[in-house]
């Protein structure tokens, strides 16, 4: 599952922190930073932000789950029952 990065173009202006339901936007040193271990990549944040400051990025996990590597479809390899 991605996850939500602030860039070093924030402001500060607080919009993100009230909308993210799971309140895992925070202030940094010079910026706002985001939990990536609460964040559930709603976006929300990303849609409030005036600056354009929030982006969505991969996490490892995405890595294993890419198109290169495509999940079994559902029932796939079982034998068919016979009627
Ligand atoms: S993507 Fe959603 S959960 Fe993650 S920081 Fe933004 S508002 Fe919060
Ligand atoms: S809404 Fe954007 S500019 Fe404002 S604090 Fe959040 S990330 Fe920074």
């Amino acid at each position: 599952m991605p996850v939500a990065i602030i860039r070093p173009n924030c402001t500060s202006c607080e919009d993100c922190v009230d909308v993210c339901p799971t309140k895992s936007i925070f202030r940094g040193v010079d910026r706002f930073v985001i939990d990536t271990d609460s964040c559930h990549a709603c976006g929300i944040c990303a849609q409030v932000c005036p600056e354009d400051a929030i982006g969505m990025v991969a996490t490892e996990g995405d890595k294993e789950a890419s198109p290169e590597k495509p999940a079994p479809e559902k029932g796939a390899g079982r034998p068919r029952k016979s009627q």
